[in-house]
């Protein structure tokens, strides 16, 4: 029978390991765990994730801290205001909300972050220590740090012998996923856009990891029977036509692709509860780090 992987009940448990590291922190040294949340502008959605983040944060036990800027803030004082969390003593973790209002660029304030405080794991430090297979001192972005939980679940931590497929490229999720599956010892492929035959390339994959942004794109027929199928992709779609009902639907077509492997994860309730967890889960680690704990597991 397929497994299906509950998100939040693994979400869960992580969140209660960070919890009791947090408290045992507080308790051994006297401080928190601070993670600051910078948002700028007035996106409906951005405010929705920065709120969870920040009440996610107060439930660990951290300091949370949201900084609210106007949608009018330049590039300078947001710069200015990493630069002084950068040397906050309290502050151990940064997260500046993505997207930002369009004349800001984001790479220079992701770039600015210090790597020790960089909780999405985005910075250029951070990407080369994922890279280099150095977890240990680095920092993993969120997403593909939580759907490698679920791979490691399935699968064990020595992912030899098997192959991997990532459909998407992206600095958040595709390239350091390909690279956490490649230090697992898979031997893994990245598709793209432009990548030919895809469905004859997802046949060939053990682990097919999808983060397109294309609605229950992966088909039934595109996967090889018994795969692990994770789902990443978060899409809005309208039950009716213009009813103004919609539902969340993944990259992958869930109840066909439910047929053909032996692990999938669903949409809503697989990857994404993962993302916020493993937010809580760096920010605990970057904490204690420190503190002169080396890293938290
Ligand atoms: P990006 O838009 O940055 O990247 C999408 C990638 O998919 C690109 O590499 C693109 O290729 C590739 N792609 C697009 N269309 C196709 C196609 N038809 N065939 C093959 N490849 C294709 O997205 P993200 O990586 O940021 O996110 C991907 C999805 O994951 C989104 O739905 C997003 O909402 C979701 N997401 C979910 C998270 C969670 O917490 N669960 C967190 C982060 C993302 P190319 O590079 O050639 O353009």
């Amino acid at each position: 029978m397929t497994v299906i992987i509950d998100g939040k009940q693994t979400a869960a448990s992580v969140l209660d390991a960070v919890k009791e590291t947090a408290a045992k922190l507080e308790s051994e040294t006297g401080k928190k765990a601070g993670l600051a949340v910078v948002i700028v502008g007035d996106d409906p959605a951005s405010h929705s994730y920065v709120g969870a983040k920040s009440r996610m944060a107060k439930e660990c036990g951290f300091n949370s801290i949201q900084h609210t800027l106007t949608a009018d803030t330049t590039q300078d004082e947001l710069a200015d205001l990493v630069l002084r969390l950068n040397d906050d003593p309290d502050v151990h973790g940064i997260l500046v909300q993505l997207p930002l209002p369009t004349h800001l660029s984001p790479d220079p304030v992701i770039q600015s972050i210090r790597p020790e405080k960089d909780v999405d794991g985005l910075n250029a430090t951070n990407a080369g220590k994922v890279s280099i297979g150095d977890t240990k001192t680095g920092l993993v972005s969120c997403t593909p740090a939580g759907a490698m939980i679920f791979v490691r679940r399935a699968h064990g931590q020595d992912l030899s012998g098997l192959n991997a497929l990532v459909i998407g490229r992206s600095n958040l999720f595709g390239k350091p996923m390909a690279q956490l599956l490649l230090n697992a010892n898979a031997t893994v492929m990245i598709a793209h856009s432009t990548t030919k035959d895809l469905p004859a390339l997802c046949r060939t994959a053990d682990i097919l990891v999808v983060a397109v942004g294309q609605p229950e794109m992966v088909k039934a027929g595109w996967i090889k029977p018994g795969a692990t199928v994770i789902d990443v992709g978060i899409n809005r779609i309208e039950t009716l036509e213009r009813s103004g009902k919609s539902r969340l639907v993944g990259d992958v077509a869930f109840k066909e692709c439910l047929e053909v492997a032996d692990v999938i994860t669903p949409v809503p309730g697989g990857v994404g509860p993962m993302t916020i967890a493993m937010l809580m889960a760096n920010t605990v680690t970057a904490a204690i780090r420190a503190n002169g704990y080396p890293h938290f597991t």
